[in-house]
């Protein structure tokens, strides 16, 4: 596999729903990959990547910015509030808002600044224990929360449950999403990308599909 591969997977995915591919951001996952894979990526001119943890992508990204024109870069995994300033010098989206308390120092650091990350609010459609994300009963009061503090609601996010169908998930974001007005919707991984698209994915975020499997640290 490799990035045109997956390029040309998601082209294949979108025509078949009747979309457009400039409807689908192609997040290219790159935590945990050796340098030399991301740069060759960024080699072959994509522009757009995912990391999940603020002091990786810290280490990184700076210099590969410095050297390659035009990146972005989205935060996919957790934050802590003392890493949101950080995370303000780092990514251009945000996609694990997940909680009153991360919304409420996004939206002071954002007054601050003068500017923002684009915001995707993190669902655990699988209500799953060990995960980060609202609950979906909790996501439209959240919204609505996060709405009065002027934040720039992209959309939602989720990671759905390794044992169950994804499609479900999907679906269940994509519906919590409508009914809140929200057209943003950041789900599909390597191993499901194309089903997300079909439900409606704006953002697919897709890692070792494209870099190979992560090296285990
Ligand atoms: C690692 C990660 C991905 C990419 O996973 P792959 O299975 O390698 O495509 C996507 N989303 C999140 C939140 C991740 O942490």
């Amino acid at each position: 596999m490799g990035l045109s591969e997956i390029q040309d997977r998601i082209a294949k995915a979108c025509a078949e729903a009747g979309r457009d591919t400039s409807e689908v951001q192609l997040i290219a996952v790159s935590k945990v990959q050796p340098l030399d894979r991301v740069e060759a990526v960024l080699e072959e001119g994509h522009r757009l990547f995912g990391e999940n943890r603020v002091q990786e992508a810290a280490g990184k990204w700076p210099d590969f910015k410095a050297r390659f024109g035009g990146v972005s870069v989205h935060l996919i995994g957790p934050l802590q509030t003392n890493k949101a300033r950080q995370a303000f010098e780092l990514f251009d989206a945000i996609h694990s808002v997940d909680r009153p308390k991360l919304a409420r120092t996004i939206a002071r650091i954002a007054q601050e600044e003068g500017h923002c990350p684009e915001l995707f609010i993190q669902v655990n459609t699988g209500e799953e224990e060990q995960k980060a994300g609202v609950l979906p009963a909790d996501a439209d009061g959240f919204i609505a929360e996060c709405r009065e503090m002027d934040l720039p609601l992209r959309g939602l996010m989720c990671i759905p449950p390794v044992e169950e169908t994804p499609s479900l998930h999907f679906s269940l974001l994509r519906k919590i999403a409508e009914r809140n007005g929200l057209d943003g919707l950041s789900m599909g991984m390597s191993s499901d990308f194309e089903q997300a698209i079909a439900l409606g994915a704006t953002h697919v975020r897709v890692g070792s599909a494209i870099f190979g499997d992560r090296v285990k640290t």
